[in-house]
């Protein structure tokens, strides 16, 4: 008989199949490694952290299930107040409940803790995110079925607004949110639920496959899915850029771009260009009026700027936040009107605070006249309104030089250059697009770092290296990062050269 966790039964709740393709093509699934997974770190910081909000607890830990959930029955035999990771099994349903509190009546309160500053759905916060109430109605579930005595339930978690400042103050760290009427309402699906996913995972056939947006992209099988439903691999609906409906045109049978000329289909114009690219053989689309109109628009000295960024889910350096992405360097071509091209560049060697030092030099380099032009600026400029947050001293320069940016995307996002080979509009698309043939301009090349995530972690480790290693890791992160600031210049040029 299968063991139910609460796991499963969210990730099965999501999609019934991924039960039936855990029980029956486990060897299909692309196995991830959760040290990598920023969330599954940030879950697991996070629960760890809150175990002291109530004060003192009992950690039920070491032992395989059965063992767990006797040393879980003796905690509350002993009317223990709060008991951490507490193991239940009824039936073959096995759950481990986050905190479990003993309240004053002698009944008890479950919660939840989530490695998450927004658990909602909805910017406006309006709909709690479907699997969390799954998540806690099945504890809940399986608790009351136990003769557990549950009167309320709970949602923790990170809360984006606390500033750390040397101590943890964990009524601040994390939000707390009464779920129980939810809970209450759901409660009665569970059951059936839980035989519904049975049934799915012990049919002898595979279930039909119902593609939905929201599950699939990040799902493990979803290259056994698109195998089954023969979506192709060049050209699939798969490959439309920001496309919200790509699901549905499969689930449609509307499979490849010939598909969707076949059924009419109306796209967004970046879409529809590359399709039209794609399937006509056209030659490269330049749209010159917009294209000169943008560059002209630059002012010299033009100054090409990337940040790298590091977070962590729980804030470790003090006047940080939840997840706040924090500067550790940058690089900085700088084009003069004559043609001349100077690099300036900062890494920093505080590991405990970097941006101090980076925010004085980067006023300094980053002068007070002249465009500074950025890859998705939208990034660059929320990290220096942060900046100018929390560190108030240097504000007025720091909020100065917003006015001053100009993102270079726009030219491939609104489509003033276009060119088949160009599927994406990140730099590390169109640049091999613009350049195919150039290995200077190739992050493959590169030693150590090749991506912005690979950059974060290089930096967080450089404090545990010994010295050698450590200036071996620092030249790869300067190269990686001059190398997307050289990219913007390349790019800037190539398109010059067009109008
Ligand atoms: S790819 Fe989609 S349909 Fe297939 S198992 Fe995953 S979630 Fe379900």
């Amino acid at each position: 008989m299968f063991d139910m966790t609460k796991s499963k039964y969210v990730d099965y709740m999501e999609c019934n199949n991924r039960g039936w393709l855990d029980k029956n093509r486990r060897n299909e699934k692309l196995e991830e490694d959760l040290s990598e997974n920023a969330t599954v770190q940030g879950g697991i910081e996070a629960g760890i952290m809150a175990r002291g909000i109530f004060g003192d607890y009992t950690l039920i830990d070491d032992g395989s299930i059965d063992e767990l959930a006797s040393k879980t029955q003796l905690a509350i035999n002993n009317h223990t107040s709060v008991i951490c990771e507490a193991t239940f099994k009824y039936n073959n349903n096995i759950c481990k409940v986050d905190i479990l509190k003993r309240n004053d009546d002698g009944s008890y309160s479950i919660y939840e803790v989530k490695g998450v500053t927004n658990p909602y759905t909805t910017a406006s916060r309006k709909t709690m995110d479907r699997k969390y109430i799954d998540d806690i109605a099945y504890q809940y579930y399986v608790l009351t079925n136990l003769g557990i005595n549950v009167t309320s339930n709970y949602l923790v978690y990170l809360n984006n607004e606390y500033v750390y400042d040397g101590h943890y103050d964990l009524n601040n760290l994390f939000i707390i949110e009464n779920l129980t009427n939810a809970i209450l309402l759901e409660f009665p699906n569970v059951e059936s639920n839980i035989e519904k996913i049975n049934r799915c995972i012990n049919q002898a056939e595979e279930p039909e496959i119902i593609f939905a947006s929201k599950t699939c992209k990040e799902c493990p099988y979803n290259k056994h899915c698109y195998k089954v439903k023969e979506v192709p691999e060049k050209n699939s609906v798969l490959g439309l850029y920001k496309e919200n409906k790509k699901y549905d045109y499969l689930n449609q049978g509307i499979k490849s771009f010939e598909d969707l000329r076949k059924n009419g289909i109306k796209l967004k114009p970046f879409n529809q260009r590359m399709i039209d690219s794609r399937l006509d053989n056209l030659p490269p689309f330049i749209n010159n009026n917009e294209l000169r109109y943008f560059l002209n628009s630059f002012k010299y000295p033009l100054y090409f700027f990337d940040f790298e960024t590091y977070q962590n889910a729980i804030p470790k350096t003090i006047c940080t936040r939840p997840y706040q992405q924090i500067p550790f360097q940058y690089s900085l071509h700088i084009m003069h009107e004559d043609g001349r091209l100077e690099h300036r560049e900062y890494l920093a060697s505080n590991y405990n605070e970097p941006r101090l030092d980076l925010i004085i030099q980067m006023i300094n380099d980053l002068g007070n006249t002249g465009s500074i032009i950025a890859y998705n600026d939208s990034f660059e400029k929320s990290r220096i309104k942060e900046l100018a947050r929390d560190f108030p001293a240097y504000y007025e320069p720091l909020m100065n030089m917003l006015d001053r940016f100009k993102d270079l995307a726009e030219v491939f996002e609104k489509g003033y250059y276009y060119q088949k080979e160009i599927s994406r509009t990140s730099i590390k698309d169109v640049l091999p697009s613009l350049f195919p043939n150039d290995p200077s301009l190739d992050y493959h090349n590169l030693d150590d770092v090749h991506k912005g995530d690979e950059a974060s972690k290089a930096f967080v480790m450089l404090p545990t290296l010994d010295s050698e290693s450590a200036y071996k890791l620092r030249s790869s992160l300067l190269k990686y990062c001059c190398l997307d600031t050289f990219a913007m210049v390349k790019i800037y040029q190539f398109l010059k050269s067009l109008v």
